[in-house]
């Protein structure tokens, strides 16, 4: 095959059937899900003012290396987007609608970071997520990450980790201060055993240091002190609830201390589900936690929040890790198999489409063998063929694709012969 001139950019795809009707169906589960604990469905811009997203923190990669950012056509140009994450655009909308609280929504669609792409890491890739604005309750934290978990379980998927931590409550009278003290000193006194890359982030963002997957840094990170022993009075009081509500409902867990997930925007709970069976550095198939500041640095009122993304390409990845949730079938239920020039073919695919039957046909005027082949590929379970017989007596012929045996049908009862033998 010669190559093609174009292809998709680097780190996109372009995902086709049975791959897209697979992805469509997961999504259509999430959804169910939600809707049924009682959210609703929030469709966003895919691009906003860059601002919007510098929000989530000058020191988060997704902002100062991953952004696809462009200015419009305006006079001024403004700065614009794509969206790297959907939190952001969430508590955006809330400042700029002030629904009433708690505002429980659920979201999918196309996210984009520009990384470097590998297995389960795309620079377009599908998030499907939800979000609770305007209750600190962390009964809201538990609600969330059940949703999280019993989704994964109704996909089949059983190897997926939750692992769970509190960041305690930023600002001067909060825990994260003290913690950030005790990390920087400890981080300072063993400077000279961490990567380059990681003295350089003690400075920026001290916490993220103990992101790092660089075996360099693994031993001053297992000696660093962990944010769970600085909570202050409320953040654990706070902790203790989410996990006293998990073990309540029966969700497994483990404590993560060193848990600082990527976003710099998080207060008290954050989690991540991993699925052990994908590759080390994209194992992680979903998380999130709370961000109690987030709306106000967005220009609304205080308002708490707890939300989770989930990697819809990654889950896929770990459902055929596991071998389960399969491409539901998207094979046609009969096909249209015509001789006479294909009016009648055009006739009778509109009135089964029109009755719900799944119905396709072959174009050209190709011969009966041809048309007749691609019928047997297609895996529909009847063929309707009309040739000059049939056209001249006001008959078809309905052929059973799996014994072969064939019938002929009167073309106003072909509906109600289809319907008869299907719920045979
Ligand atoms: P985050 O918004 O970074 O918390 O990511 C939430 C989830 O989105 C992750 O756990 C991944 O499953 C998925 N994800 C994040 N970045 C990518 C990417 N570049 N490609 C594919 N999936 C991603």
């Amino acid at each position: 095959m010669a190559e093609p001139t174009f292809r998709a950019p680097k780190g996109t795809r372009d995902i086709l059937a049975p791959g897209s009707t697979r992805l469509r169906a997961l999504v259509d589960e999430f959804a169910r899900q939600a809707d049924n604990s009682g959210f609703g469905e929030v469709v966003s811009p895919i691009f906003e003012d860059l601002g919007v997203f510098k929000r989530l923190g000058e020191s988060t990669d997704v902002v100062t290396k991953e952004m696809f950012d462009f200015y419009d056509k305006g006079d001024p140009p403004q700065q614009l987007a794509l969206r790297p994450e959907l939190t952001a655009s969430i508590c955006r909308a809330y400042a700029e609608h002030r629904p009433v609280p708690p505002w429980k929504v659920w979201y999918e669609g196309p996210q984009f970071r520009y990384e470097q792409p590998q297995a389960g890491r795309y620079r377009q890739f599908t998030q499907v997520g939800v979000e609770v604005l305007g209750t600190d309750d962390p009964q809201a934290d538990v609600d969330v990450i059940v949703l999280g978990a019993r989704f994964f379980e109704s996909l089949g998927l059983v190897r997926i980790e939750l692992a769970l931590n509190s960041l305690g409550s930023p600002g001067d009278s909060g825990s994260r201060r003290a913690y950030e003290q005790a990390l920087v000193k400890h981080l300072e006194q063993n400077r000279s055993r961490l990567s380059t890359q990681s003295q350089v982030t003690v400075e920026r963002n001290p916490l993220r240091v103990l992101d790092s997957k660089r075996e360099q840094d693994s031993a001053v990170i297992a000696g660093a002190p962990v944010m769970v022993d600085f909570l202050d009075d409320e953040s654990a009081a706070h902790f203790a609830a989410v996990r006293a509500g998990l073990d309540a409902v029966g969700i497994a867990y483990e404590i993560s201390p060193r848990l600082v997930r990527g976003l710099d925007y998080y207060t008290r709970t954050t989690f991540e589900f991993a699925a052990p069976g994908l590759a080390g550095a994209q194992n992680a198939v979903g998380g999130g936690g709370r961000y109690d500041g987030l709306v106000e640095d967005l220009g609304g009122p205080p308002t708490p929040g707890i939300g989770f993304a989930l990697g819809v390409d990654r889950i896929l990845l770990a459902c055929d890790a596991e071998g389960v949730f399969g491409a539901p079938s998207n094979t046609v239920d009969v096909f249209v198999v015509d001789v006479t020039g294909g009016t009648e073919a055009l006739k009778v695919c509109d009135r089964l489409r029109q009755a719900g039957i799944a119905t396709d046909r072959s174009y050209g005027g190709r011969s009966m063998k041809a048309q007749m082949k691609v019928a047997d590929r297609s895996g529909a379970e009847f063929a309707v063929i009309i040739g000059e017989d049939e056209l001249a007596c006001g008959v078809l012929t309905l052929r059973d694709m799996g014994d072969s045996s064939q019938q002929r049908v009167a073309a106003g009862s072909l509906v109600d012969e289809l319907i008869r033998k299907r719920t045979l």
